[in-house]
């Protein structure tokens, strides 16, 4: 097809596959939701809408409420129907992208889109902040950019410690780079660095309510900035691009914020039951998590995921990545669903020890 862009014909699709199970862990959402009750008072709330009319330009009133939130200027904030329109308007923005490898695939795949000048610095071994890469890498480059930072990581859980992320965004400032820090999963995690990025133009925050807040269905997400940054990114959003029934959901979970404390707590705890119990299992490895997910690194990620979809149970291979050759990814769910999970895992490695069982005795 000559009228396109040729490098886009060429794209491989975004590593997606949906697919069908009772249980559902591979996207990261919450098991939770909203209550019943909100969801009856949303429900009136959206009787009552308009939806003839087109929602505002930029969410402004939205907007107003989430800086009253996170205690940042208005003119700093941006609103778009998904943390992921954000990220494509800042690589949209940027003159070249910074990464570390693995992270959220999201980053590399718009700049791929748009032909983005793209480096991604590896993580050190434990899956560890490579600050001095990432140092270099912020000092070499032919111009700065916008720098990517998820943290809470992704797809691993770890959390890179204040003290270490401080020195790279000091760096960035000194270099004229934008730092956007993406803490998508920052409510599951010991601390958080919006503070650190109030009153600083080299630096973002992007946060989304997909996750904690359990409204992945609605697509809501947002950018604290500078006014300058935001300005620019604000730009770059369709205008009237936040539909009417997602700002009323949003709206409506900000005037009710404990349920989300609640559910978070649940999750924690949950977290850490999985992970303990499946420290014992015999083949697979867990790694700490800062998230609402484990990753597990399997002897044979596609074995493992097929196992567990038998089981009625949907996880995310992660073993593309290089460095995470036999992972997978699991989102943490309700007990009920944590139990059966676990059940099955282990279910799996006494097929597996069976099968070299049957395999020794040929
Ligand atoms: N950032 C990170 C680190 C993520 O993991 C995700 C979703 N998986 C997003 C951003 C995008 O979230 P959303 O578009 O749902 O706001």
């Amino acid at each position: 097809m000559k009228a396109i862009k040729p490098h886009l014909l060429a794209l491989p699709d975004y590593p997606y596959t949906a697919r069908q199970a009772l249980i559902k862990l591979d996207q990261n959402e919450s098991p939770y939701g909203l209550p019943p009750e909100l969801k009856a008072e949303l429900a009136a709330r959206l009787e009552a809408l308009p939806l003839n009319r087109y929602p505002e330009m930029h969410a402004e009133r939205l907007v107003e409420r989430i800086a009253d939130f996170e205690g940042w200027p208005a003119s700093g904030v941006v609103v778009g129907p998904g943390s992921n329109t954000l990220i494509a308007a800042l690589v949209t923005a940027a003159l070249r992208v910074l990464d570390v490898q693995p992270s959220f695939v999201h980053y590399k795949h718009v700049a791929d889109l748009l032909g983005t000048p793209y480096r991604a610095v590896p993580l050190e071994e434990g899956f560890k902040l490579p600050v001095e890469g990432l140092l270099a890498a912020l000092e070499e480059a032919e111009t700065p950019g916008v720098f990517f930072l998820p943290n809470p990581h992704t797809p691993t859980g770890a959390f890179f410690v204040p003290e270490r992320v401080q020195v790279l965004c000091e760096a960035a400032a000194r270099h004229d780079w934008l730092m956007v820090l993406d803490e998508a999963y920052y409510q599951f995690a010991p601390s958080d660095l919006k503070r650190q990025a109030l009153g600083q133009p080299h630096l973002a925050v992007l946060r989304t309510f997909s996750k904690a807040w359990g409204l992945a269905g609605a697509r809501a997400g947002y950018l604290l900035a500078s006014d300058e940054a935001a300005r620019v990114v604000r730009h770059l959003m369709p205008p009237f691009g936040v539909p009417a029934p997602t700002v009323l959901a949003v709206e409506l979970a900000l005037e009710h914020p404990g349920y989300v404390t609640e559910a978070v707590e649940k999750v924690r705890r949950e977290r850490e039951r999985v992970y303990l119990e499946l420290k014992a299992h015999p083949s697979w490895t867990v790694y700490p998590s800062h998230t609402n997910f484990l990753l597990v690194r399997t002897p044979d990620a596609a074995a493992a995921f097929e196992g567990l979809l038998k089981r009625g149970i949907l996880v995310r291979r992660q073993d593309h990545i290089p460095g995470l050759e036999g992972a997978i990814r699991v989102t943490i769910g309700t007990p009920v669903e944590n139990d059966a999970f676990l059940q099955a895992a282990f279910e799996l490695a006494k097929e597996e020890k069976e099968g070299e069982g049957a395999a020794s005795e040929d």
